[in-house]
């Protein structure tokens, strides 16, 4: 049986579980996958930023959680932990034959779908791609950790967020527990680092503003040992864009969640992925879970009654599921705007071929940035991101980060029951152009001919935000507008933009 098939037949059994009141179990043909009926206090969906930070909180302060993960829990920090860039396996799509990183450049033959890393929600016009595993984005992340300034922040952010607060409080909070610091000057300076140490000279002949090391939840002095050879490299070499093979790199699932597990309260369950979410008739949340095997096969129905539901299963796949519960019938009364609000984070990836060597094997991850955010074109970050190419090839790959003109939304289809993605051209509009413009500058002071556009190649973001707006859809609490005891903390909560810094700065919200 396909994954098609059973994801048909369990949207239709997720659609019996949602309207059974209370602790009534459907009703289902004798020989069908088994369901299982439990009763929760509170249930987090999703480990990524959102989800970790969520069970942790509430944890320490006694309180018994279920967290839910569609994903696998990685052996993060050892050895061939991941596949890597040059050897792509079926360990890197979630449940899809092809390789859905975005921009990949790696051909590979149609493999056996796997619970893998790396989710593709397909859209009109652009694709997300977003992390599937415990600890989520932060492992195929390049942890990058860029504090947006007040006025930029406030540009974008809605007002109930107060800055002040966050500048003060919780963004040294964030990247002290993260362990968040810029790459050393002993690390910069070696021949690993040569390629962005080119990219800071580039940088300063464009007459951009001056590039510098941006906070990273790296160990450098694993980095050290990697460079003097005591360590097999995998930091030091740039090899990340499937997770770290080997220690160095504070992903969540070696840092907040074994803290949150410690607690004792906390109940992790792994290949567990959420179908639906509804409020049944005595105001309790409900939630249908398909239990998987590592092929995508449903082995179990799993439906959970709880007092609160936090949705922290990342923008996509949050926005889908409040989508479909609002289209559906699910949830009666969700605010307007869910679905709405959504963007990209303004990502521009962009390859150049400039004339000095660059090395192979670039150093990583992604560590120093031009902060442009002053320019009358508009603000962008524009950072450099080693590749691990093993000729030198000069290549100078770069991440640009400004601030989106518009929107796009995800939208419910009573046909297919599914919450799709609408992207409009014109939603990055004349901020990508300028941004860009600045990008070849860099390019150009190096000697580049060409450019490559890696974003127009492959229409995909890996920082998809929105959907579930604060001051549209939630509060500055996540509480949803209406909801008592339904939470969205994560990437959904931002109005597609974290003002030219990285997504990632969600961890803040400690509150
Ligand atoms: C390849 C890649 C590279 C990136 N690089 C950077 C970077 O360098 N710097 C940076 O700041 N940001 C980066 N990001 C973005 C960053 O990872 C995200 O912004 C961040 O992880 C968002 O946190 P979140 O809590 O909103 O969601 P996520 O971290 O995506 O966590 C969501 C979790 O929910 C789970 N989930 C989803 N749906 C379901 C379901 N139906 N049932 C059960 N579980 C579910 C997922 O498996 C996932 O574990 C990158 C992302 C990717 C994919």
């Amino acid at each position: 049986m396909t994954t098609r098939q059973l994801n048909r037949r369990d949207v239709l059994k997720g659609s019996i579980g949602a309207f059974a009141a209370s602790l009534v179990l459907p009703r289902l043909p004798a020989g069908a996958t088994p369901v299982r009926h439990e009763r929760r206090r509170v249930v987090v969906i999703g480990t990524g930023f959102g989800g970790s930070v969520t069970a942790l909180r509430l944890a320490e302060r006694g309180v018994q959680v279920t967290l839910i993960e569609r994903g696998l829990r990685w052996p993060s920090g050892q050895r061939d932990a991941f596949p890597t860039m040059f050897k792509p396996d079926r360990r890197v799509s979630w449940l899809s034959e092809t390789n859905t990183a975005a921009g990949n450049l790696i051909p590979s033959q149609p493999w056996k779908p796997y619970t893998g890393l790396l989710e593709r929600v397909k859209g009109n016009g652009i694709d997300a791609v977003c992390a599937a595993a415990v600890g989520g984005g932060s492992l195929p992340y390049h942890g990058m950790s860029v504090q947006p300034r007040g006025d930029l922040f406030n540009r974008v952010m809605p007002g109930e967020l107060d800055y002040e607060e966050l500048d003060t409080r919780w963004y040294p909070y964030a990247r002290a527990n993260l362990g968040a610091t810029p790459i050393p000057d002993d690390v910069l300076a070696s021949p690993h680092y040569l390629s962005s140490r080119r990219f800071a000279e580039y940088v300063k002949r464009a007459g951009l503003p001056d590039a510098h090391g941006v906070p990273m939840p790296i160990d450098w002095d694993v980095v050290r040992r990697e460079i003097a050879g005591e360590l097999p490299p995998s930091i030091s070499t740039g090899d990340v864009i499937y997770g770290v093979n080997g220690p160095g790199k504070r992903s969540l699932d070696t840092s907040y969640i074994p803290k949150a597990e410690a607690t004792g309260k906390v109940e992790l369950l792994t290949l567990h992925r959420v179908n639906t979410i509804s409020r049944n008739q005595d105001g309790k949340w409900q939630v249908t879970i398909e239990r998987l095997n590592t092929d995508g096969v449903v082995l179990e129905h799993v439906i959970f009654t709880s007092d609160a539901l936090f949705l922290c299963a990342g923008s996509p796949n949050t926005t889908k599921l409040l989508v479909r519960a609002q289209g559906r019938g699910d949830i009666s009364d969700l605010p307007d705007g869910v679905g709405e609000w959504w963007s990209t984070n303004g990502d521009l990836i962009t390859t150049q071929i400039v004339s000095d060597p660059m090395g192979a094997m670039q150093g990583g991850p992604a560590n120093m940035a031009s902060l442009d955010w002053d320019n009358p074109e508009g603000p962008v970050s524009i950072i450099f991101a080693g590749i691990p190419i093993p000729v030198d090839a000069h290549v100078m790959e770069t991440i640009g980060i400004f601030i989106p003109d518009g929107h796009g939304r995800f939208t419910y289809d009573g046909a297919t029951d599914q919450a799709t993605l609408t992207f409009p051209p014109e939603a990055h509009g004349p901020s990508m152009a300028a941004a860009r413009r600045r990008v070849d500058r860099i390019g150009k002071a190096g000697g580049s001919l060409t450019s490559l556009d890696m974003t127009a190649k492959d229409p995909t973001t890996f920082h998809a935000l929105g959907g579930a707006v604060i001051g549209k859809v939630c509060d500055a609490y996540g509480r949803v507008l209406g909801q008592p005891g339904l939470y969205v903390n994560d990437g959904a909560l931002f109005p597609g933009s974290t003002a030219c810094a990285k997504p990632v700065s969600d961890d803040l919200r400690g509150r």
